[in-house]
């Protein structure tokens, strides 16, 4: 399939509180964001006509650009907007949306303190991360690069900088042949995928690495409120690499891979069974509900 650019596509995005025609969405080359990285984003998803938990990813993202020190000149009410609106103008119902907040050009070093906050946000049809047969299940490999310490990196901050090696980590893979890569965290302990987080299954029960260095999803917090529902029981804890031999189902979640199967780390074999099977169909039920039935569903 022949790639289209993203930025040569149809469409209007929302760039610092107006439209523009999507081709002309541009920004100058000498951008603090592009230069040292002071970018955070959102990555979410329509269902129906609506983003699931749209105000949840909103409130990440303000709260992301505050960890890198800057705060972005919107309010969660007018950048909520921003996101439907956006939506709409490109006529999509379904679709993944993507605000980005960055460091604008009036300093160009390190330091850039007085820089202006710019905020965009663009939507386009995309569907599940990893295509049509993620049901056979994932292989993935184990990644080189390590998620960094929380004292290394702003871990708790979806900020541009910190997919360095997520990038670097699903590069690498794909050239081995690999649907992408499980990483591990500075310690040696399983930590996430390179843009979702990891659950798995030990003796019916679903344990998930506690997020002290990576992104405490949002498809993450709602895979445990769903397992909750169903009586499954869930486990936050510290995992090794070594619990993968007594595990029989391993799946994927975040807004892009959704709810995504795996049937191979490294040397370790998978079936995806009823666990995954059933939290996979109550998160595709659950996101095409209405906003207020999704918030008292996670909240009973
Ligand atoms: N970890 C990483 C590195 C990610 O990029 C994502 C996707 N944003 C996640 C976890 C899952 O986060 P969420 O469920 O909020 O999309």
């Amino acid at each position: 399939m022949a790639l289209v650019p993203f930025d040569d596509r149809d469409g209007w995005i929302w760039q610092d509180g107006a439209f523009v025609p999507w081709r002309e969405a541009r920004i100058h080359v000498l951008t603090h964001g592009l230069h040292y990285a002071s970018s955070v984003f959102e990555g979410e998803r329509a269902y129906a006509g609506h983003v699931f938990r749209l105000r949840e990813h909103t409130e990440r993202l303000i709260q992301s650009g505050r960890i890198l020190g800057f705060e972005i000149p919107w309010t969660a009410d007018e950048i909520d907007e921003a996101c439907r609106q956006t939506l709409a103008r490109n006529g999509l119902t379904e679709g993944y949306v993507r605000p980005v907040a960055w460091r604008g050009t009036e300093q160009l070093s390190v330091a850039a303190p007085q820089s202006r906050i710019h905020l965009a946000v663009a939507a386009w049809p995309w569907p599940n991360l990893y295509g049509g047969d993620r049901m056979k299940g994932l292989r993935l490999t184990w990644a080189r690069w390590k998620r960094p310490h929380p004292e290394t990196a702003p871990t708790a901050s979806k900020a541009a900088g910190l997919y360095m090696i997520g990038t670097l980590a699903k590069h690498e893979a794909s050239a081995e042949g690999y649907d992408d890569a499980l990483m591990l965290d500075w310690q040696g302990n399983i930590s996430e995928g390179t843009g979702a987080n990891v659950f798995l299954v030990i003796e019916g029960a679903l344990h998930t690495p506690t997020p002290v260095n990576f992104l405490d999803g949002i498809t993450r917090r709602t895979v445990m409120a769903l397992a909750r529902k169903r009586q499954i029981e869930v486990v936050e804890r510290t995992i090794p690499p070594s619990d993968l031999a007594r595990t029989s189902e391993v799946f994927l979640a975040g807004t892009a891979a959704e709810i995504t199967p795996v049937r191979e780390v490294g040397e370790h074999r998978f079936t995806p069974g009823v666990v995954t099977e059933t939290l996979l169909r109550d998160y595709e039920a659950l996101v095409r509900m209405p906003p207020e039935e999704v918030a008292s569903r996670l909240a009973a």
